[in-house]
């Protein structure tokens, strides 16, 4: 039997690290068993889905290379949760009930008043046919809620272990609502089960989900797939990640942050794992590394500054070729592998190549406080070509001519060249900027 996952997320918003830490670990767990992985959008809530979030899911699935094998739309199988819903019926599992949202309310309240669990009271179960044409006479139309087994529902989690719970502590989950629309607990098993899933990894929210589930698979003769619950990922503070929460949003990562992919992506698939986070340029070696074995049931923590450290480790080590296009994106047509390796040690994010580039190819307005000893050093500024040893050749000339080393003869320079007192290595940083536009510097004009 081959290995099939699924990412189900509802179009209702902006994927944030927490979803997308879920669509990860799927899809390292599909590749890893060399089995196939499911796009399906769970978009049956049609007043808050929208496509633009389903864009954006598919966009921000694709930037961090998460290709899928199939896509599914759960509004495109209406007919098939109909046909379904219609066997459970006749088969009694789903029972009509007519109690209002308020009355609902007023139950649930009285049972927590006394203590209890607010468990579906099974009123509806009671009714006679008479009740029921009254009531549907009165105006009233029923959701329809599925008859659970009041029998113990197991199994092991892979990274909960031995789960247990008893069919009596749960309510009856409404499937149908009102409108006849199918809500969620029911067209997820629908899905999973006529489209093969053999593993659901999905976040610890829907651990009671899985015992009521477990049962509507037996029902709908679906075969029971493996589960894996994930702990959620909080922030520092031990608070979760709400999905509404933008500034986690993998869309503001990549747009205002400047995050790379696979900062991202090295972050995701360690973090509440035993794995240290190392930085990791591509998906493939978080392949290797993944065994769902390694996460841990301790609740993770996400810091925005570890991904930051963690993207300019990725940015030190990445080849030109990688961010060629973001260069060019950010107006640097020119930039090229001398410019970049140069530049990337001193990076947290891409956009900041942009100083650099001002210092190698705009004007600069030197700081040039030592206009003796800077004109001794122009006047041995060696004749282009000029290359990586240049730097080296020329400065050993003026420590030889000069007498000075380390910071006195150094920083003069650099800021005379640069504008600054830090930045890049001028080894790397002399050739870009030219003879031309040293000597102008060095001379203390802008250029
Ligand atoms: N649409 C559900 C959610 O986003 C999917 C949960 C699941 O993986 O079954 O929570």
């Amino acid at each position: 039997m081959s290995v099939a996952v699924r990412f189900a997320p509802s179009p209702t918003g902006l994927l944030h690290v927490g979803n997308v830490r879920l669509a990860l670990v799927n899809w390292l767990f599909a590749r890893k068993a060399g089995g196939n992985f499911l796009l399906r959008l769970d978009d049956t809530d049609e007043e808050r889905s929208k496509p633009e979030y389903a864009e954006g899911i598919e966009r921000d699935l694709t930037w961090l290379g998460l290709t899928w094998d199939r896509f599914a739309r759960e509004s495109d199988r209406y007919g098939r949760y109909d046909e379904v819903a219609a066997a459970l019926k006749a088969s009694g599992r789903l029972y009509p009930c007519y109690e209002t949202p308020e009355e609902l309310n007023l139950k649930r309240a009285s049972l927590v008043s006394q203590g209890r669990p607010p468990i579906y009271d099974r009123a509806a179960l009671r009714l006679s046919d008479a009740d029921r044409a009254r009531l549907e006479s009165e105006g009233r139309t029923p959701h329809w809620r599925f008859k659970l087994e009041h029998t113990p529902v197991e199994w092991t989690d892979l990274v909960r272990g031995p789960v247990h719970f008893e069919g009596s502590a749960l309510s009856d989950p409404v499937l149908i609502r009102e409108d006849g629309r199918p809500l969620y607990t029911l067209t997820s098993v629908v899905d999973d089960a006529d489209l093969a899933i053999t593993h659901v990894i999905r976040g610890e929210d829907h651990v009671a989900n899985t015992a009521v589930q477990i049962q509507i698979f037996q029902a709908v003769g679906g075969a029971v797939p493996v589960f894996a619950h994930l702990p959620l990922l909080t922030d520092a503070t031990g608070q979760g990640l709400s999905k509404r929460l933008g500034s986690l949003s993998v869309a503001s990562l990549r747009e205002e942050e400047g995050i790379e992919p696979m900062a991202l992506a090295s972050l995701l698939a360690k973090l509440g794992t035993s794995d240290a986070i190392e930085p990791r340029l591509t998906l493939d070696e978080l392949v290797a590394e993944f065994d769902i074995a390694k996460v841990s049931r301790a609740t993770p923590k996400f810091d925005p500054e570890e991904l930051l450290r963690l993207n300019a480790r990725i940015l030190h080590l990445l080849p030109f070729e990688r961010v060629a296009g973001e260069l060019a994106a950010l107006g640097l047509d020119d930039a090229d592998a001398a410019f970049w390796e140069a530049v990337r040690p001193n990076l947290s994010r891409v956009a900041e190549a942009r100083d650099w580039w001002a210092v190698t190819h705009a004007p600069v307005a030197p700081v040039a406080d030592d206009p003796a000893f800077l004109a001794e050093a122009a006047a041995l500024l060696p004749e282009e070509p000029w290359d990586l040893s240049t730097w080296g050749t020329w400065t050993g000339a003026v420590k030889a001519r000069t007498g000075r080393k380390g910071k006195d003869l150094f920083l003069p320079l650099r800021r005379a060249l640069t504008g600054r007192d830090h930045g890049p290595e001028l080894k790397n940083l002399l050739p870009l900027i030219g003879r031309t536009r040293a000597q102008k510097r060095l001379a203390g004009e802008t250029a």
